[in-house]
């Protein structure tokens, strides 16, 4: 990256300093040439003030001064005097631009370049009271040539440009590298300041300091997940081991045959629940995981749950109604049937003798509220913002003994999720608990 800044930089200096060196050149060369042509125009006008050009005889002894030559032409371009060459020998100048201009509005300049275009040649003609015209010119470097001349100075300062600009460029790269710097060694310290002078830095450290914690935060979670996982499946199958080696070894008689086949079945149960939670809340995990979703009818299918959890509700001496109008939402029937199986279940296996399970669905301005209350044990406020963690029980034994796995109300806050909708739990301990899921009116 910094080998990149440094080249990118460097390129626009020799870019810059080529550029402003090419319009001083153009600008530097027009206000030469004004300058020459003004100079000229001055001395044609003396010339004529001291009314001296008609005595050619002195053109060549007096006249030469300053590289000047002076040209007298009469009306039809017939050289009448020359400093520079004989007079007689000299082509008519008729079709000199500078002439032909001088003749018809006063005065006229030409600048004719030699062949080699290292030199110019200015011309200036000015018209006389007589008719004839008189014309000065001199010869000049173009200022290609004198920036030419000029080169190794301005190849040198060239260099010496490049290597400032090489050593800023430098400076620079390393300064907007520094903070990177920082951030990389610095990540998990949010007290080290990373780039206190570039503010427009602020929010990008931000990002990656948050991506990083979510990061490590997930990376920690995945782990207690594993750990609690392992912790889970040990205890039944240490259960069941235990059992079948006592019936092994044929220390179980009789009537107790019964008992701890029993016990192997609930523990299997346990297991077989546990590896379905399991499964499937690792499978929501997945963020590919796309679950297909259509209208569903909220009602009836609250309805069917609650007909299928009657006798397990029975069972308990705990009673279970539906009351409800008709609503769709927008959802996964299978996931909606176990988010509401989940929560039911609770309700009835978290409930007191002769205790009440009530679900309802409800429709208000643009939501559908599901909600499912009870009249069981509560939970007390420390605990209510937790039991949606994975694993998470308060009463760890009536849990298991009712055959709970520590992992229904996370799947419950998973679905809730993929549904886009909003959860509410409302419990105050000895009296019941009430939950609400939230759906959002998806237009059909
Ligand atoms: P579990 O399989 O243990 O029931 P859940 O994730 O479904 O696991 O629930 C987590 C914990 O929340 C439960 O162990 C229980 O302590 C508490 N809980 C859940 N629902 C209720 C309820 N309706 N009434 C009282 N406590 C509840």
């Amino acid at each position: 990256m910094r080998k990149k800044i440094n080249r990118q930089l460097i390129t626009i200096a020799i870019l810059a300093i080529m550029i402003t060196m090419a319009l001083i050149t153009v600008v530097f060369g027009r206000l030469l040439q004004q300058q020459i042509i003004e100079d000229l125009k001055a001395y044609a006008g003396l010339l004529k003030k001291a009314d001296l050009y008609q005595n050619t005889e002195i053109y060549v002894t007096d006249f030469k001064a300053e590289n000047v030559r002076i040209t007298w032409i009469d009306g039809t371009g017939h050289v009448l005097g020359d400093t520079d060459a004989n007079q007689n020998h000299m082509e008519n100048h008729a079709e000199r631009p500078e002439f032909e201009r001088a003749l018809s509005v006063g005065e006229g300049y030409d600048i004719r370049m030699s062949e080699t275009l290292d030199e110019n040649t200015y011309y200036y003609a000015m018209r006389m009271e007589d008719g004839t015209v008189l014309r000065v010119s001199k010869a000049a470097q173009s200022s290609w040539k004198i920036m030419f001349s000029a080169m190794p100075g301005l190849l040198l300062s060239l260099a010496v440009m490049i290597g400032i600009c090489v050593l800023l460029a430098r400076m620079f790269a390393r300064s907007i590298i520094r903070p990177l710097k920082t951030l990389a060694a610095n990540l998990d310290r949010p007290e080290v300041k990373v780039a206190p002078e570039y503010k427009e830095l602020e929010p990008f450290v931000q990002t990656i300091r948050t991506q990083h914690e979510n990061i490590l935060r997930a990376a920690k979670m995945r782990q207690d997940f594993t750990a609690n996982v392992s912790h889970e499946l040990k205890t039944p199958l240490t259960a069941i081991s235990g059992y079948s080696e006592l019936m092994e070894a044929g220390m179980v008689q009789g009537e107790e045959v019964k008992h701890y086949a029993k016990e192997i079945r609930h523990n299997s149960n346990r297991l077989l629940s546990l590896i379905n939670d399991i499964i499937h809340l690792s499978e929501m995990d997945r963020t590919e995981y796309e679950v297909p979703m259509q209208q569903v009818n909220l009602s009836e299918l609250v309805r069917n749950t609650v007909e299928s959890l009657k006798v397990s509700a029975e069972n308990r001496n705990v009673s279970l109604r539906y009351v409800g109008e008709p609503a769709c939402v927008y959802g996964n029937t299978g996931l909606l049937e176990e988010l509401l199986w989940n929560l039911c279940d609770n309700a009835i296996r978290y409930n007191v003798e002769n205790g009440m399970v009530k679900v309802q669905v409800e429709k208000a301005k643009d939501r559908v509220n599901l909600m499912v209350s009870d009249t069981g044990i509560g939970i007390s406020p420390e605990h209510q913002s937790r039991i949606f963690e994975r694993f998470y029980r308060v009463d760890k034994s009536r849990s298991k003994e009712t055959g709970g796995t520590g992992l229904g109300l996370a799947i419950v806050k998973h679905i809730v999720a993929q549904h886009d909708a909003e959860l509410l739990l409302e419990s105050t301990p000895g009296e019941g608990t009430k939950i609400t899921v939230s759906f959002p009116v998806h237009p059909v």
